[in-house]
């Protein structure tokens, strides 16, 4: 039967990694529908295109060939064939991919496109309107949040394993205008679906955060 669990919160709070570990234990099929966003985004730098110009981007989206490949341990974001999944996490992108998500029509178009891939099968769907907007009537809702402080360190953890130096206090700064931004637009905004079960995770490690969820999935 065609089953999803739905993640959302605000930026860096785990939950993209949360969820592609529940997926995996689920069996379901894990989708990141912030690559969606991200991958349009580096499209429209790619070609030229305003962030603010929602007729062009909506043309720009309508022909992208985009595919999320699911291999063990990841996605791989593929754009007319070219591996662009470390492109898409580039701080140009991340610091302007709030900016496109703002449009109405850009968002129409995506959440279609989400709910066909969740109309296919079983799946843990991880962004900021799915509860709300994309999978009103998902089996489980979460809505995982952290404080900024710790969600700018967990960023500057990741960051340095990568070897790129950072800094906690511009990463709390980029984190909460993006929140900001994902809060206060008009179409579907960030917020918890009344039936969703939000979780501080500010204080738990991340095995913990999936034993939780997974345990709450199974009920
Ligand atoms: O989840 P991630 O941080 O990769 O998402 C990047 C951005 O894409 C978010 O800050 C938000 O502006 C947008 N987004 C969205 N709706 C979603 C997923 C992402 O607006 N369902």
């Amino acid at each position: 039967s065609n089953i999803n669990v739905a993640i959302d919160g605000p930026a860096g709070a785990g939950k993209s990694t949360v969820a592609k570990l529940l997926a995996a234990k689920l069996s379901f099929v894990y989708i990141d529908t912030g690559a969606m966003y991200r991958a349009l985004t580096w499209k429209a730098k790619e070609d030229n295109v305003d962030y603010h110009d929602e007729v062009s981007l909506t043309k720009l989206l309508e022909k992208m060939d985009l595919e999320l490949k699911y291999e063990q341990g990841g996605v791989k974001i593929i754009l007319g064939g070219k591996d662009i999944t470390e492109a898409v996490r580039s701080p140009e992108v991340t610091n302007n991919v709030s900016y496109v998500a703002r449009h109405a029509r850009i968002r129409d178009y995506m959440v279609m496109k989400q709910q066909e891939l969740a109309a296919k099968g079983k799946t843990v769907m991880d962004g900021r309107d799915i509860g709300t907007a994309v999978l009103p009537e998902a089996a489980v809702k979460f809505f995982l949040t952290a404080s900024v402080q710790e969600r700018a360190e967990r960023r500057y953890l990741e960051q340095t394993e990568k070897g790129i130096e950072s800094d906690i206090e511009l990463l709390k700064e980029e984190i909460s205008k993006r929140d900001r931004l994902d809060t206060e637009r008009k179409t579907a905004p960030l917020k918890k679906a009344d039936d969703a079960l939000e979780i501080d995770t500010t204080n738990m490690s991340i095995d913990e955060v999936v034993e939780r969820l997974l345990t709450i999935t199974q009920e």
